[in-house]
C-alpha cells in the first residue's frame, strides 16, 4: 500500500540522468498519485521535451511543466521561492501529502505545502545538472536513456548495392568508438529469398526496424551510433523495387530523429555480385537518386570515394565537423 495519496517532485531535468530515475523510482513506490512538475526556464533542451523524458522513464507519474518562479538554481533557494512554488501547486488543485526531493528546499516547500518532506539520499549518483552538460559524452553513463536518445549523435551511410556502405558504416563505427547498426533490409531479403516480391508493407516494415533499432541504439552506452541505412534511405529502394515513390509514413519515419550527418558512398569501386544485389546498370541511377535526395534535404551530407582508407578518414574528418558535442 502508498504511504503518500498525492506527492509532488520538482526538478529541471536538465539533461535527466540516473539519479532522477532513482529518485523517481523511489517517490512513485511511495505514492498512490505522483506528479512531476518541470521547470520552465532558460534551458537550451525545450520543456516539452524534459517533459517527455520524465513521461518515459516514469509512466505512472502525471508530468507537467511549471515556470521558473525564481530564476536561481534550486541550491539558493530561500523561503520566498518555495513559497512561491507552493501557490503554483495549489493552483493547480494539488493538496499533496508529500514533497520528494534529494535537494535542501524539499524540507521548506514541504513545510509551506503542510506536507510530509521525504529526502531521497541520491549520493550513489550524484551529479549536478551542470557538469553533466558541460562534458555530456564524459556523462554519458550517467544519463538516463530518453536523454542519451536526445544528445546522441546519429550517422547514417548510404549508398547503392555494392559501394560499400556495409564496408564504410562498420568501419567507422569502429574507428569513433560509435555503435554500429547493421542495414535491416539486408537481413530481411536473406530471409525472404530472391524471388520475393516487394511490396509496400515490406518496405513499411523494413523502414519501421531500422528507425527502432537506431533509437535503440541511440539510448545505449554510445554518443555517436553509425547506422547502414535509414527509413529515408528504404525509400529509395521503395521506389527501385516497387518502382512507385514510398508512403510518406516511411519518410516521416526519418524525420522524427534525423541523423546529423549522412554519408554518401560513390558507385566507382567495382561491382561484386553475391546473389543478393542488384544489377550493375541500377547503381548509377540509385547514386543520382540518392545524391539528390540529400540535396533537397536539410541534413548535412557528403559523398565519399576512393580506396577503403580515402572513405574513411574523409566519412572520420566529416563527422568531427557536424559533431553537436564538441564545444557543447
Ligand atoms: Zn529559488
Amino acid at each position: 500500500m502508498s504511504q503518500f495519496d498525492a506527492g509532488v517532485v520538482f526538478g529541471k531535468f536538465w539533461p535527466l540522468h540516473l539519479g532522477h530515475v532513482e529518485l523517481l523510482d523511489r517517490a512513485a513506490s511511495i505514492c498512490r498519485h505522483l506528479h512531476v512538475f518541470v521547470d520552465d526556464g532558460p534551458e537550451d533542451v525545450a520543456v516539452a521535451v524534459r517533459v517527455r523524458w520524465v513521461e518515459e522513464v516514469c509512466p505512472q507519474a502525471s508530468v507537467r511543466s511549471c515556470p521558473d518562479l525564481c530564476g536561481h538554481e534550486s541550491e539558493y533557494c530561500s523561503r520566498n521561492c518555495s513559497e512561491a512554488y507552493a501557490a503554483f501547486v495549489r493552483s493547480q488543485g494539488l493538496v499533496p501529502d508529500a514533497v520528494i526531493s534529494g535537494e535542501r528546499y524539499g524540507a521548506t516547500l514541504a513545510t509551506c505545502l503542510k506536507a510530509a518532506s521525504i529526502q531521497i539520499d541520491r549520493s550513489r549518483t550524484e551529479c549536478r545538472g551542470r557538469e553533466i552538460r558541460a562534458d555530456i559524452t564524459g556523462h554519458w553513463a550517467l544519463l538516463a536513456p530518453p536523454a542519451r536518445g536526445h544528445y546522441c549523435q546519429r550517422v547514417v551511410v548510404v549508398g547503392a548495392e555494392s559501394t560499400g556502405t556495409t564496408t564504410l558504416s562498420h568501419d567507422l563505427a569502429s574507428h569513433l568508438g560509435a555503435a554500429w547498426v547493421p542495414e535491416y533490409g539486408r537481413a530481411f531479403t536473406e530471409q525472404n529469398g530472391l524471388d520475393h516480391t516487394w511490396t509496400s508493407a515490406d518496405f513499411v516494415h523494413i523502414a519501421e526496424r531500422q528507425t527502432r533499432d537506431i533509437e535503440a541504439a541511440a539510448r545505449g552506452d554510445h554518443a555517436i551510433v553509425v547506422s547502414d541505412t535509414d527509413a529515408r534511405a528504404t525509400a529509395i529502394w521503395h521506389e527501385r523495387y516497387v518502382g512507385s515513390p514510398a508512403p510518406s509514413y516511411v519518410v516521416d519515419l526519418a524525420s522524427a530523429a534525423p541523423p546529423s550527418l549522412y554519408i554518401l558512398t560513390a558507385d566507382e569501386i567495382p561491382f561484386v555480385q553475391d546473389g543478393y544485389r542488384d544489377g550493375e546498370h541500377i547503381r548509377g541511377w540509385m547514386t543520382a537518386r540518392f545524391r539528390e535526395m540529400l540535396a533537397a534535404g536539410d541534413v548535412p551530407f557528403v559523398e565519399v570515394s576512393g580506396s577503403r582508407w580515402e572513405r574513411l578518414r574523409t566519412a572520420a574528418a566529416a563527422v568531427e565537423r557536424h559533431s553537436r558535442l564538441v564545444d557543447g
